[in-house]
């Protein structure tokens, strides 16, 4: 583990608030952040860790959230935040490598698992993140500023986490498809890939472009199907997001998750 992440486990893991980073190159901690680290034991840092992962998992169960695989075990997770493998590069969620989502949506994401495995036996929904904190979308707008996103483009990226995203009230989800290997079906662009070439509202041209395959817009509509059977809607630039519910609909029935 490099000391950048060790350091923003102990920040997060005593409670201090994210807040916008005031330069670019934060990642090396300062000469005061290294004594820090340095001094406190490999021990008390596991505990602080834990601290702060029990922290964001009891919340989102406080708050009435279920994990998706107890509702559904045949879906399969693999939280994108909870590991480098993102667009900031960041592992965000920590140890949290649980899918929540509020009980109406998890019931609803069930029902489009079994859609799928009605005309798909062998494949399974594979979800890359669900139920996000407000605390998270804050550090994920943050990470922008490193990555040198203007301002005024940050929403092309992340949710402004004043308004929120649907995910901040768990009724979004993200995911694939998978095949009987575990191993995510080709869907023509990686998750969190920001272009048109993710967007389904461009799959006709660019099938006739040829910049996608008739199998790549195939693997979508499967997922597309099982997801709008059971009642998601599709967001125009994100093959892999599927709203449950209205923003105002999550907002007026369900507390943000902080
Ligand atoms: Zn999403």
């Amino acid at each position: 583990m490099v000391k950048s992440q060790l350091l923003a486990i102990i920040v997060v893991g005593v409670g201090v608030s994210c807040t916008k980073s005031s330069s670019s190159n934060d990642t090396t901690p300062s000469k005061e952040e290294s004594t820090l680290v340095d001094s406190i034991p490999a021990q008390a840092v596991s505990i602080l860790k834990q601290q702060e992962i029990s922290a964001l998992e009891k919340q989102m169960i406080d708050q009435g959230l279920v994990d998706v695989q107890e509702v559904e075990p045949d879906i399969r997770v693999e939280l994108k935040y909870s590991k480098t493998d993102n667009f900031i590069k960041k592992d965000v969620y920590g140890e949290l490598t649980r899918a929540y989502l509020q009980p109406a949506i998890a019931k609803k994401l069930a029902k489009a698992s079994e859609i799928l495995k009605r005309n798909h036996p062998d494949h399974s929904l594979l979800i890359y993140d669900a139920a996000r904190p407000n605390s998270v979308q804050y550090q994920l707008w943050d990470a922008l500023d490193d990555l040198k996103i203007p301002a005024r483009s940050k929403t092309q990226y992340v949710a402004d986490p004043r308004i929120g995203s649907i995910h901040n009230f768990g009724c979004a989800v993200d995911l694939t498809v998978a095949n009987a290997e575990g191993v995510p079906l080709d869907m023509g662009t990686p998750y969190d890939f920001f272009g048109p070439l993710a967007y389904p509202r461009m799959e006709s041209q660019l099938l006739r472009e040829g910049k996608l395959t008739t199998r790549q817009v195939a693997n979508r509509n499967t997922l597309r199907q099982a997801m709008t059977q059971a009642g998601f809607s599709v967001n125009p630039t994100e093959w892999w997001h599927f709203d449950g519910m209205s923003r105002n609909a999550a907002k007026a029935r369900y507390g943000m998750i902080k």
